[in-house]
């Protein structure tokens, strides 16, 4: 057909249920099955064909279906209790912040993606899923804030495997019109525009609202008329194209996203740049400070001041970097905007990089991020340790656990993730305000009072409805590819619902090892067609459009699931995204992840499979080293790391099947009793995991480590037109200028041997140059092994320090004397990064 133009035919709905138009516009309806079956009940097909997106169903729903159901008690009746807990959500006064963070100020988190739910397809994996649920946690706990991202307009992709198993790309035109989101208003309640130069051209940027419980999300959105097409193309896709799109996406996100926050008079004291893609925010900081009269050192200070950073990427190749040259085109008018010079900016993110065989200097985000920053964290324990190793060199001289990168171990959203069904049983245990207190360990405890009976019930039920959803979904795949009728009936008997079934879904980068089930087929292949105890895997996952490694990882999984000795009971599904997701954490009985130790940051799928009750077995990497206890499931490998990756990838595969031999697997056919039994390893993942990773707790830890204090120190840095930043940045010029002058020796009466708590006297001569004594910390640092005793020197005569160093303990010590510039106010004693050894 010709089309010669469009129109929109718009239900009306009856006066009884014309509030699910508001709630279908908010994201509440995300996190609640109950709230979703409204929806869905009025036309089960085009629920499921429009991605269970509630503004589509009520733009493609007969009138008479509304009618009808305005008049049907049942439904009117489900109708008013989902509105009465929305109501009752959003009115809430005394919330976990109103009752234990009062002096939280507001907060602007900027990600570059944001995963709510599957009809809003704009994200790529983890750190979307991440983003996220923070957003829903903070409206659950009442925070003061708000999120910025893109409007991708074409999403990330859309997976599809060919015949041969190979993965294609279709990107879908999203219509706007029907999404949950409105054109953001300002208070003369004309929709926003900002604008932003990129590159010298001046691109506008229409701004969107989407509402995710109380909280909003402002999303940028280039594709309007009044933009050239090139330019209209900068918010079409997440992490498409080159180096020279993403740094102009990077420009959007960062200085049209706080434009868009004063556009629309929001406030934020505090900004969290959730990975580095978010660190030119910094730019438009430092440009308003710049243009209020302050110089830049001073703006620097006072933008970081109330700004913390979240990496999560613990491979040093994986930190984007760009070339001056690159830089230059995109952001080459900021010196000019922020008063200073091109080596002092780009400084600030140096970190030379190989190119084409020469290092060169480069611009990278993640340092850029960390000097805008003055709080830094790492997204597990583990994380945190190997982010302070990775950057340790932009702090010389320090040690790595003194690099000021702490950690918030990730959390996942229970309520997004957790089936109704589990949701409903949890509720005859637990007290009836759980869900808005997740965090509480010892409520959980109440999971005990499950019984193996309810337990095993509810993963039935789940289980039968993801293998109902894998069937349908190979099917889909069969027809298009064109298989024959065979094969396509054969779909209905792909696994099986009595069987152990392990699941296995993330993005497919190679660190994360998706074939390493496979390194012994034969002895897989036993495992799998074992003739009492059988097992079945599924599999899922989307490999970055440039991937081609990582594209060949999902083939050699399909061509595994076409072989005769695997055949029904290894799946590979098409698409992974949210929906997938929920259907797996949901219906398998084990979780499966085991990447290549330590580069997991965290990882949170296996949070998301503990809370509706499937055991987690996982390399001790990311969150699962912390959240394993030895009763709430398995650990695959041991906790070091390995200098050949052969034979660490051996050293695990054989540790997987193993246990799942002897462990796993006879324990689900019911080999053991009481403490050995499945549904106790069920309920301890439950209970264990539910509390401790829930992003509630998550959002709680970031409130208390990073919020609040940042909170009350951007303020007094940026009181009385940044006279703290001021101070601080001129004293700051003048060490660095004075350090190189400097000059420090020292000595110590060591004795051979001492004995514990003994004291040696350590001295030491230091020249200053004109640095105030009681600005120059000196002390002795006695190390053993990686642990750290500090102890400072008194100032004397002629600028002699000295002081008697006790030993603490018995062991073989190092000892050295160094000297670091100290001053009242600054976020850490290593925020100038001038250490000066003896
Ligand atoms: C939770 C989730 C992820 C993250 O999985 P990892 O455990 O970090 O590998 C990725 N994609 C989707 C769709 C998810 O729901």
């Amino acid at each position: 057909m010709n089309i010669i133009g469009k129109v929109t035919v718009l239900p009306q709905l009856p006066p009884a249920i014309a509030r699910l138009s508001e709630l279908a516009y908010n994201l509440y309806w995300s996190w609640t099955p109950h709230a979703q079956s409204l929806y869905a009940d009025l036309d089960p097909d085009t629920w499921e064909r429009f991605h269970r997106n509630p503004v589509r169903l009520l733009l493609e729903v007969p009138q008479d279906r509304l009618t009808r159901a305005a008049a049907d008690p049942a439904y009117l009746d489900r109708y008013a209790r989902v509105m009465a807990d929305f109501d009752a959500y959003m009115g809430k006064k005394d919330t976990w912040v109103t009752e234990n963070a009062t002096d939280l100020k507001p907060v602007a988190y900027f990600s570059m993606e944001y995963a709510f739910h599957e009809s809003l397809p704009i994200y790529s994996g983890g750190l979307g899923v991440l983003a996220g649920d923070h957003c829903k946690s903070a409206s659950d706990l009442g925070l003061p804030f708000t999120a910025v991202g893109m409007l991708f307009h074409q999403g990330y992709f859309r997976q599809l495997f060919d015949k041969e198993g190979w993965q294609n790309e279709a990107y879908d035109e999203l219509d706007l019109t029907t999404l949950p989101i409105r054109p953001a208003r300002n208070a003369a309640g004309e929709d926003v525009r900002v604008r932003v130069r990129i590159g010298g051209r001046e691109v506008a940027v229409r701004v969107w609202t989407l509402q995710v419980g109380r909280i909003r999300v402002l999303l940028l959105d280039a594709n309007v008329p009044e933009n050239s097409e090139e330019d209209r193309k900068l918010t079409a896709r997440l992490y498409g194209g080159n180096q020279e799109l993403r740094v102009q996406q990077y420009v959007l996100l960062g200085v049209a996203g706080v434009r868009a926050l004063r556009a629309l008079d929001v406030p934020a004291s505090v900004y969290h740049m959730n990975e580095g893609h978010a660190a030119l925010m910094g730019l438009e900081r430092m440009r308003e400070y710049v243009e209020s009269g302050l110089d830049f050192a001073a703006a620097l200070e006072t933008t970081a001041s109330s700004t913390l950073f979240t990496t999560h990427t613990p491979v040093a190749a994986g930190n984007d970097a760009f070339t001056y040259d690159l830089m230059d085109r995109y952001v080459g008018e900021w010196p000019g905007l922020l008063h200073t010079g091109r080596d002092d900016l780009y400084g600030l993110a140096r970190h030379d990089q190989m190119w084409d065989g020469h290092l060169v200097p480069s611009f990278s985000m993640t340092v850029f991020a960390l000097r805008l920053s003055r709080a830094a964290n790492g997204v597990s324990e583990l994380h945190g340790e190997v982010s302070r190793d990775m950057w340790n060199f932009l702090y010389p001289g320090a040690a790595p656990q003194e690099v000021p990168i702490g950690h918030v171990t990730n959390g996942a959203h229970n309520l997004t993730f957790t089936s109704q069904a589990m949701r409903d049983l949890l509720s005859t245990v637990l007290p009836a305000d759980w869900t808005e207190r997740l965090e509480d360990e010892e409520m959980w405890q109440a999971v005990e009072g499950l019984s193996d009976t309810q337990l095993a019930g509810v993963q039935r039920e789940m289980k039968r409805e993801m293998v109902a959803f894998v069937r349908a979904r190979q099917r889909e795949q069969m027809l298009r590819n064109g298989a024959s009728a065979a094969d396509v009936a054969a779909t209905d008997t792909l696994l099986r619902e009595d069987v152990l079934t392990i699941g296995f879904a993330r993005r497919f980068a190679t660190y994360k090892r998706a074939t390493l089930l496979f390194r012994d087929k034969a002895r897989l292949a036993r495992i799998v067609n074992h003739p009492e105890h059988p097992v079945q895997f599924v599999f899922a996952g989307k490999a970055h459009p440039a991937d081609n490694p990582g594209k060949a990882l999902i083939q050699e999984i399909y061509r595994v699931s076409q072989e005769p000795e695997f055949k029904g009971r290894v799946v590979i599904l098409e698409n992974y995204d949210m929906n997938v997701a929920r259907h797996l954490v949901q219906g398998v009985d084990i979780w499966l992840n085991n990447p290549r130790r330590p580069l997991e940051a965290s990882g949170t799928s296996g949070m998301k499979a503990s809370f509706n009750g499937s055991p987690n077995f996982s390399v001790l990497d990311g969150w699962w080293r912390e959240g394993y206890d030895s009763t709430n499931g398995w650990p695959i490998g041991e906790e070091r790391e390995y200098a050949d990756l052969n034979v660490q990838d051996d050293a695990d595969a054989f540790s997987l099947y193993s246990i799942l031999e002897d462990q796993i697997v006879p324990r689900y056919y019911g080999a053991g009793q009481g403490d050995a039994s499945w549904a106790h390893t069920v309920r301890r993942s439950i209970e264990t995991v539910s509390p401790r990773f829930s992003m509630q707790r998550q959002v709680i830890d970031y409130v208390r480590q990073y919020y609040v204090p940042l909170s009350k120190r951007g303020a007094e840095v940026a009181a009385d037109h940044s006279a703290r930043a001021r101070h601080l940045a001129s004293w700051k010029t003048w060490v660095r200028q004075q350090w190189p002058h400097t000059q420090i020796s020292a000595h110590a009466d060591l004795p051979p041997t001492a004995r514990p708590g003994q004291t040696v006297k350590v001295s030491a001569t230091v020249n200053p140059a004109g640095i105030r004594p009681d600005e120059l910390k000196v002390e002795a640092v006695l190390m053993r092994g990686d642990v750290q005793h500090r102890v400072a020197l008194t100032h004397g005569e002629g600028n002699v320090y000295s002081a008697e160093v006790p030993l603490p303990d018995s062991g073989l010590y190092s000892l050295g004397v160094r000297m670091v510039p100290e001053i009242g106010g600054l976020s850490n004693e290593l925020e100038l990064g001038l250490i000066k050894w003896a």
